[in-house]
């Protein structure tokens, strides 16, 4: 039998042995009363991790770019005005996945490890009437957070539907969706939730719903259309059985298990541990010399670090030492940098004596 070795990357992540229980469970039939049971919590117990109280929430089988793909499917319209916050690959991911539907995009760009200060999205905003801003919480190409409070707020004050991508933060990173007057708030399974990849989850917000019904033209995709899927969610949520495309039964169970977990730890404490956890590590991997993406803690982000390899280490040869010595990390992603550094994440289940293992697994590999 292979060696079982740590999975420190920033998703998919490992996942609690009850989840892999419930995932691993006798596959059920998709209108069985147990498993409209599990959906209908799964629904409800994302409001509260989303603190969404009135929002609707959508679980569909598939990753988070089709969560994010449903979001810009179901919100823009051709000719319609969207402003993208990028702080990164996945930032630039969302400007072309909304060119496809139509939308008239402009990109405000952060150089690599810097993030957007609402000054200048709000310079942007007064000049141009935008349908829809989007900003992704935690970049996974340079680990850096941005703070969705004050642009919840630029959403509010100028009227525009404001998409979060929190892929890599909900679950892991404060998040008070209903609060911070955020729309959309979308994810996948894979990570900070710690269930294994193949959910597409999102939380929408009345006011964004409320746009959506009100659409001149149908959706330019048909799989993501909420016309299909929100008689299922409502449908699932009141307990009766329904079919639009056939849900990843197992999946759903082992949702239900790691919500539950979610809850049970709660929310706060969650995210204190994903603090501590992160900041302690940024303090061990300065401690070695080693330098980081984002440039500052106070927007480092808690799920995942990224950090250039060690001078005179080739890139290659470092992961796979890291690899030796039984931990796995992930190269890095930025287009321009990707040779540069490397990416640690931490989110999950994941604790102390994790953290301890990749620490020395790093210095192992440094020769110290
Ligand atoms: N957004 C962010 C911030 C991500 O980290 C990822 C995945 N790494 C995605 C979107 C896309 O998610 P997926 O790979 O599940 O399609």
């Amino acid at each position: 039998m292979k060696e079982k070795k740590l999975l420190m990357i920033p998703g998919p992540v490992e996942s609690d042995p009850a989840v892999m229980q419930a995932l691993g469970a006798p596959t059920t039939s998709h209108t069985a009363p147990d498993f409209i049971t599990s959906f209908g919590n799964c629904l409800r117990m994302m409001r509260q991790v989303w603190e969404c109280p009135d929002g609707q929430p959508f679980i569909m089988a598939g990753s988070g770019t089709l969560a994010m793909d449903m979001a810009g499917a179901n919100l823009v319209e051709p000719g319609d005005k969207a402003l993208v916050v990028s702080t990164g690959y996945f930032g630039d991911r969302y400007a072309d996945l909304l060119r496809r539907y139509g939308a008239e995009v402009t990109v405000l760009k952060a150089e690599p490890g810097e993030t957007v200060e609402p000054h200048e999205i709000e310079e942007i905003l007064e000049t141009t009437d935008f349908k829809l801003l989007t900003v992704t919480h935690v970049d996974t190409s340079t680990a850096v957070r941005v703070d969705p409070r004050p642009i919840g707020e630029l959403g509010i004050k100028y009227g525009v539907i404001t998409i979060l991508d929190g892929v890599c933060s909900v679950a892991g990173e404060e998040l008070y969706q209903a609060e911070w007057g955020i729309d959309v708030v979308l994810t996948a399974s894979q990570k900070a939730l710690g269930v294994p990849p193949g959910l597409a989850l999102l939380v929408v917000s009345p006011k964004a719903m409320e746009v959506w019904e009100n659409r001149k033209t149908p959706p330019g995709n048909f799989y993501c259309d909420w016309k299909h899927w929100l008689p299922i969610m409502k449908a699932y949520e009141e307990g009766n059985p329904s079919y639009f495309g056939t849900p990843a039964v197992n999946l759903v169970a082992a949702l239900e298990v790691s919500l539950k977990m979610i809850l049970e730890e709660g929310l706060d404490e969650r995210v204190m541990r994903h603090k501590t956890l992160a900041s302690e590590f940024r303090r061990r991997i300065k401690a070695l010399g080693l330098k980081m993406i984002p440039v500052e803690d106070s927007i480092s982000a808690n799920t995942l670090s990224a950090i250039y390899y060690p001078e005179g280490i080739d890139s290659g040869s470092f992961l796979a030492m890291v690899n030796q010595a039984g931990v796995i990390v992930a190269p890095g992603l930025l287009p321009d940098l990707k040779t540069s550094y490397f990416r640690v994440g931490h989110m999950g289940q994941v604790n102390a004596s994790d953290m301890e293992n990749v620490v020395s697994a790093i210095e192992k590999s440094m020769g110290l």
